[in-house]
């Protein structure tokens, strides 16, 4: 999606230089014609929905009816914790950005799994679609590298004294990401009707509909029922932990693409929301993919590993991620563009731990 996508957030015009983006796409529809796979409904996506739904259903019957010791409860609370992360990769994503399936309402299907965990596909369209998809790292107007205050991810966000210890103490914060979806930021969002500087409209008939019921499902899967079968303090340790292993991972795999020292961080020039670089090139120096070669991480962080080759496609499967990630290096490499790739996931997240470190000390 691109800057001109809504009338009801901040105007922000790319560069017109389009011969870059002209042969990503022409060498990426040639893949598919060559290999006639189809961009969208591959099998292997319906098979591995079906794994990770289990796999969330499991852990939660066996924490909800069959735990009966602590370190069982926290062994299932866990394993549900990494399934409600898996699902957002790898279901959730895909049917947000319309690249699970050509039927859109098997997309929209999707997507509401996230109200299922508690969150928003309504909000969640605006924030991560429009906003962060279309603005990648933009200081200023990505929301997404903007937690106030509280740290500094780029170098034009203010410095404060205590920045000299986010690398410290942002490790846990991260894991507060679902916390907020569920007792605050969505509601503030939709009372507010904005997500920090950026107006959305407030949903309406079907999408309110799907708002109150995800909540209303959400708090009784991971509430009301285990309440009537546990003792309430036991109930929110274990959604503690769930939430927190959730939120931790989700968070950890965003910052390892966007926010490490590989990754540009450009501003508005002042008085002008023109970005001096074009849309496909921005998305490129904004973005960094790490672990290519790593199957199992691949399979489960639902190809985010491949972050450049999400932003410059989103809408196609993330399934044809690793095939598209050697096109799209050697059409960078014929334009002279800078692709950045970590060899590991553990060197992506040094990455963002130095440049924490970075930023907080300046
Ligand atoms: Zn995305």
């Amino acid at each position: 999606m691109n800057a001109s996508a809504s009338s009801h957030t901040t105007k922000v015009k790319y560069s017109k230089d389009l011969a870059f983006h002209r042969e990503l796409k022409r060498r990426v529809e040639e893949y598919f014609q060559q290999t006639e796979l189809p961009q969208r409904d591959p099998p292997q996506m319906f098979r591995k929905t079906a794994v990770i739904l289990s796999w969330f259903a499991i852990s939660w019957v066996l924490l909800v009816f069959v735990a009966s010791n602590w370190w069982q409860a926290g062994v299932l609370s866990v394993s549900l914790g990494l399934a409600m992360a898996g699902i957002g990769f790898s279901i959730q994503h895909d049917g947000g950005h319309g690249a699970y399936s050509k039927q859109q309402f098997v997309n929209q299907l999707m997507a509401m799994s996230l109200d299922l965990l508690g969150g928003s596909s309504y909000i969640w369209k605006w924030q991560h679609n429009v906003i962060h998809h279309s603005y990648t790292n933009l200081v200023g107007v990505d929301h997404d590298i903007d937690l106030g205050i509280l740290c500094r991810f780029a170098p034009q966000q203010r410095h404060l004294w205590f920045h000299r210890f986010q690398h410290i103490y942002l490790w846990p914060i991260y894991g507060l990401l679902a916390f907020n979806w569920h007792f605050y930021s969505d509601f503030q969002i939709l009372i507010q009707g904005r997500i920090g500087e950026h107006r959305f409209p407030r949903p309406q008939g079907r999408d309110l509909v799907v708002f109150v019921l995800g909540k209303v499902m959400f708090f009784s899967w991971a509430f009301l029922i285990p309440a009537l079968f546990h003792p309430l303090w036991q109930v929110v340790v274990c959604y503690v932990l769930t939430a927190f292993i959730a939120s931790f991972v989700l968070s950890i795999v965003f910052q390892a693409a966007h926010c490490v020292q590989e990754a540009d961080f450009p501003s508005l020039p002042a008085n002008s929301n023109h970005v001096n670089n074009s849309w496909a090139m921005h998305q490129v120096a904004t973005t960094v993919n790490f672990a290519r070669d790593n199957r199992l991480l691949t399979w489960y962080v639902g190809g985010l590993n491949f972050q450049v080759e999400h932003h410059l496609f989103p809408d196609v499967c993330h399934i044809h991620y690793p095939a598209l990630a050697p096109i799209v290096e050697s059409v960078c490499s014929q334009f002279g563009v800078k692709y950045a790739s970590h060899p590991t996931f553990l060197a992506a997240i040094n990455s963002h731990a130095r440049w924490l470190r970075l930023l907080g000390c300046a």
